[in-house]
Formats: C-alpha cells, structure tokens, sequence
C-alpha cells in the first residue's frame, strides 16, 4: 500500500452534529448539509450516521448530489437544493423526491410549471448578493408564493463567523423585515450563525463545516486523520538540494523521507518548505517543494526511520493545514483526494 491512509470518524461527526443542535433550543430543527460529497468525506456514509445521530432533514448545493444522499437515506428525510430549480432539474427534483430552494421568479415559474404541487423553499438574499430573491423581488410575489404553501424560508449570513462583524445584525433584521408575518418556518444559520445566539436560530439550522471538525466550530472534535506513507529515505550531505527547482538547499547533512502524497491529493503546493508533517508528538518540516504525488519531510531528529508520517492528526487538523496554505479549513477537506485508502471508523463513543 503506497497511498495515504484517510480514516474517517463517523462518530465524530455525529457527536459534532449533537453538539451544535444542543446549542439551539429543542423546538429548533437541526439539519445537516451534506453538499460537495459531504464535504469531501463521502456523503452516503456521512448521512446515514448523520441520520442515526437523529438528523431527519438535509441540504445539498445542486440536485445532482441528490442521488447519492436519496440512496443513503432512504425515501423519509427532506433533501432540500441550495440552487433550486435548474433547467434539466425537474426529473431529479421529482423523482428523487427533493425540495429545491428557489432562488428567481425564473425558477418560481419553471418550478410551478414543471411540477405543481411538488414541495419547495424560497431562498432570499439578505445582503450577500450569492443566492436568493432580492427584496423588492420577494415583496412583488410573496402573497401568491405563500399560497402554494413553502416548506421553508431561507437566507444566508455572509459574515457569520467573525461575530462581531456588522453585516449579522444587519442580514438578521433584514431577514425579519422579509419574512415577518409569513407564517413559514424560516432558517439563517449555519454552522457560524448557530453560534451568534437563539436570535439567529429561527426554526431550522443548517450547519455544514462544523459537523466534519472545521472552524468555526472551535469545540468540534476532529473527525479526519491522514497517514502518508514513507516510500524512501535517504541522507544528503550539506549543498545538496531536494524537489523540484532546487528551492531547499541543505545547510547540513539531513536525513529525508520521501512521502506519498501530493498536491494531486489536495495537499497544497502552498506547504512547500512550509508545512509539517508528524511522528508521533515530533514535527517534521517539509523540505522542498510539495510536487503531484510527492513530499519531501525531514526525519534527521527522529530515532529511527518512521513507516507513516501524520499529514491530518491530534497534533494537527485541517485549520492548522489551511492556515499553513494560506486557506480554510473547508477547502482543505474538500480537496481530500480520491486516491487515499478511505476508512470509516467509529471513534470513542
Ligand atoms: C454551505 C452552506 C451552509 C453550511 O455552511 P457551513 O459554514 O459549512 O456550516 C448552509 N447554508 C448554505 C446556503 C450554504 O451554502
């Protein structure tokens, strides 16, 4: 086995996802959003532990990634489409039994058209100008779309995980001046807004990143962890140089391993004599340039020759990685390559 060693902590994220649902009050719903493959770490498996730890409603970005999560779970739990209601959607949308977020007065039209009576959202842009009806937009269509019975009425915050930024209490009271008196469950948060406080809960959550380990759930207990295996050491007297475009020059002899993995992997080019790597509790600087399938990592002040090095471990989570990249935590998950040996485990329960 050459390639990195992925292991997934599916009881890791189900505890994230009882922890932030415990941060709004119980008549609050806590969903799960899944998109992007679950954030990289496989969406089918992800929410069917998801759904074990009691997640009932779930959200991807497209349509398309309602096939696989619509699988995993079963006929019961809503999925509900960020993007809403494309063109070409309509047979997913229907036969996949999934609730499009509507974003447009096109998308209002195709949806009502294509599929009248099918279940559905309004997304409403409350100051991010990504997604969602403007105001003025909403105001125009709001008593005929309140007819036809929204499952939900949704925005999101730009801002959310710097608290103090002005732009939350600004999108909150805008969110309340569109949907005041609307009688329709309404969502704000996610994984960021959960944590501003009860005012930002409204009736459904939408947490994402903090349900794998990532910032700005501080308190998240990681859930990845990466191995990369040594394929070679050697020795290098001091002049010598490593990787690709000499960018490292040895000041002494080093001793150097040769790690499988690259920034084909999703480890950034960014690391390059920059990163660290772990053996057990000691770090090991990278040495050069990160190339496509290969890293260079200082091993001189270890006892021995290690088997593994620790790319993503207790020592070490995707924030840390990201900020070495110059990233977030969220990139860093979902650039998670396809060639690591993927295993699910159930942690420390
Ligand atoms: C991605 C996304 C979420 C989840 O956000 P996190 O910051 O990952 O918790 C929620 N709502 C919408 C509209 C999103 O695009």
């Amino acid at each position: 086995m050459s390639t990195g060693r992925l292991t997934i902590d599916l009881d890791a994220i189900a505890a994230n996802w009882r922890a932030l649902d415990a941060m709004s009050a119980p008549e609050v719903q806590t969903a799960a959003v899944v998109k992007a493959d679950g954030y990289g770490l496989g969406a089918g498996k992800v929410a069917r532990a998801l759904a074990a730890a009691g997640a009932r409603r779930f959200f991807v970005a497209v349509a398309e990634e309602g096939w696989a999560l619509r699988e995993a779970l079963g006929p019961g739990p809503e999925i509900g489409v960020f993007s809403g209601h494309m063109p070409g959607d309509t047979d997913m949308i229907h036969d996949l039994g999934l609730v499009p977020m509507l974003n447009s007065i096109e998308q209002m039209t195709r949806h009502f058209e294509a599929l009248p009576g099918h279940p559905f959202g309004v997304q409403l842009d409350t100051g991010m100008n990504r997604l969602g009806m403007e105001p003025a937009e909403w105001v125009a269509v709001r008593d005929l779309v309140l007819s036809l019975g929204p499952r939900l009425l949704m925005s999101h915050l730009a801002c959310a995980d710097e608290p103090d930024h002005e732009m939350n209490r600004r999108q909150l009271d805008a969110f309340i001046e569109v949907t005041e008196g609307c009688d329709v469950p309404r969502s704000l948060a996610a994984t960021g807004g959960i944590q501003l406080g009860p005012e930002y809960h409204f009736d459904l959550t939408r947490p994402g990143v903090g349900l794998y380990g990532g910032l700005p759930f501080e308190e998240a207990r990681a859930v990845v962890e990466l191995e990369l295996p040594v394929i070679q050491v050697r020795e290098i007297a001091a002049g010598e140089s490593i990787g690709y475009g000499n960018t490292f020059v040895a000041e002494r002899p080093t001793r150097v391993a040769t790690v499988s993995g690259g920034y084909a992997d999703g480890l950034s080019r960014h690391l390059s004599n920059h990163g660290v790597l772990f053996h057990e509790d000691t770090p090991c600087p990278i040495l050069g340039r990160v190339s496509m399938d290969l890293i260079g990592v200082e091993v001189s002040h270890l006892n021995a020759d290690p088997k593994f090095l620790t790319m993503l471990g207790r020592h070490q989570g995707v924030d840390d990685i990201a900020e070495a990249a110059g990233t977030i935590g969220y990139e860093v998950l979902t650039q998670l390559g396809p060639r690591y040996a993927r295993r699910y485990a159930r942690g420390r329960e």
